[in-house]
């Protein structure tokens, strides 16, 4: 990319990712908006009138490049996860463009807020994006129209909330708006309302909680379980990647999706039978789902743990071993380059993320899910090295993954081994291996549980 156009756009993403919260500096909301009235002055510029036409050979590449407008970012969907305290909306974009947000109070001065809006520049509504109905208690309903010919508004019609965050997502683009409300003494975990437009993620959902209620209904005495499972009812396992998405893949063509997919299944089964806990999957079968459904699905049933399972890997081919994270600032390149790896984005936009990310840890249950991650680690490493005296112990790291942000519960992401080690790869390929994987995830699942009484 010329680099001209390359530090404008490296300037809007810088702005566009600062997180704006209930009590956010006006002066951030200044400099957001200069920005981008620069930005807008930047694209009306009339130097760029006077470059004429010419055979595109002969040409530096930057004339040819400003040339071309870039095309507005199109406001492809929007979506919500409802639970009585808890609700996210994502608004999904092609590509990262800036915006603003605005609050109005229901009456000047209060405090209270009636509405949410924001400003997205540089887009335009597709006309597949509908308004929702939410009516959830915290929020009414999102709409969105095209405000001016450049500019989508995207409005939250506010009920009653107590605090709401927003922040970004990368690749695709997203903007993720997490609101709080206060806790109801009476929760009905399952809401049913997800409105978002059909679609096979929804659909799953929806099975899903079917499912859910019938189980809740026929949980069985379990033979593992002499330990009671105390608080820990319910827990969500997510099988990295799916569909579209394959995760990493191994030199003899061994994916990552299939891999965790077993390995979650096997988790999910032995906690149900052996342990008598809830057991959510966010799939069940090779499908795509977006890292912020994951969360809100955890969000949303009101999960006390959120496992997310991985196979690792590195550039470096001999890379090997397990280790488990937990969510909070990388504290080495590896783990940030995991990070970028996981998060489907680059090494740059894990740095922005890391520099919002304390704003955004508020409800992380950070130290359940240092001593979950301890726990997990420790008992996965004693079950595969029983087996095989050469593993590795990476131990348990820091990392920001989307998947655990938002994430109100206890919450971890394991890597099981290297897929991309070819020793490894051939474990991964084996069913013993990942049972006994899952064996391992479960014993530190027990750990964690006995050691909370
Ligand atoms: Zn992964």
């Amino acid at each position: 990319m010329p680099r001209r156009i390359s530090v404008c756009l490296l300037i809007i993403f810088t702005l566009v990712f600062a997180v704006h919260s209930s009590g956010a500096v006006p002066e951030k909301r200044k400099s957001a908006k200069k920005s981008a009235t620069a930005a807008k002055k930047q694209q009306k510029s009339p130097q760029r009138k006077s470059v004429k036409p010419v055979a595109s050979k002969k040409l530096p590449p930057v004339v040819a490049v400003e040339k071309t407008q870039a095309p507005p970012a199109e406001l492809t969907e929007v979506r919500h996860w409802s639970t009585p305290d808890y609700t996210r909306i994502a608004v999904t974009l092609s590509h990262e463009t800036p915006f603003e947000k605005h609050e109005i109070a229901k009456t000047p001065g209060s405090g209270i807020l009636s509405r949410i809006f924001f400003d997205i520049h540089g887009a335009k509504l597709s006309p597949g994006a509908r308004d929702l109905t939410i009516g959830d208690g915290l929020l009414k309903s999102v709409r969105v129209a095209q405000y001016k010919a450049d500019t989508v508004r995207v409005v939250l019609d506010v009920d009653n909330i107590r605090d709401y965050k927003i922040f970004t997502f990368s690749d695709p683009f997203r903007i993720i708006v997490d609101v709080k409300g206060e806790k109801p003494t009476e929760i009905s975990a399952l809401s049913p309302a997800v409105s978002a437009p059909p679609q096979a993620t929804t659909t799953a959902l929806r099975e899903l909680q079917a499912e859910l209620r019938k189980e809740e209904a026929t949980v069985k005495a379990s033979p593992r379980a002499r330990l009671k499972p105390g608080k820990i009812r319910r827990i969500v396992v997510d099988p990295g990647h799916g569909g579209k998405d394959p995760g990493a893949v191994g030199l003899s063509g061994l994916q990552e999706k299939d891999v965790v997919l077993s390995i979650g299944q096997k988790v999910a089964k032995k906690l149900k039978d052996e342990l008598g806990i809830d057991a959510v999957m966010t799939r069940s079968t090779d499908v795509f789902i977006e890292l912020q459904e994951r969360t809100a699905i955890a969000n949303q049933v009101g999960a006390d743990l959120f496992i997310s399972i991985h196979a690792n890997a590195a550039l470096n081919r001999k890379a090997n071993g397990i280790e488990t994270y937990y969510l909070n600032l990388a504290k080495t390149e590896k783990a940030a380059q995991l990070a970028a790896r996981e998060n489907g984005t680059s090494l740059e936009k894990v740095s922005l993320l890391q520099a919002v990310l304390f704003d955004l840890m508020a409800n992380y249950k950070l130290n359940d899910s240092a001593h979950l991650a301890d726990e997990v680690q420790k008992a996965l490493f004693t079950r595969i090295s029983g087996k095989d005296p050469s593993t590795k112990n990476l131990g348990v790291k820091q990392g920001p993954f989307y998947v655990l942000v938002g994430a109100t519960m206890p919450s971890i992401l394991v890597e099981s081994a290297f897929i991309s080690n070819l020793q490894e790869e051939v474990k991964l390929a084996d069913p013993k291996y990942l049972e006994e994987t899952a064996e391992g995830i479960i014993d530190g699942v027990v750990a964690y549980i006995a050691a909370q009484k």
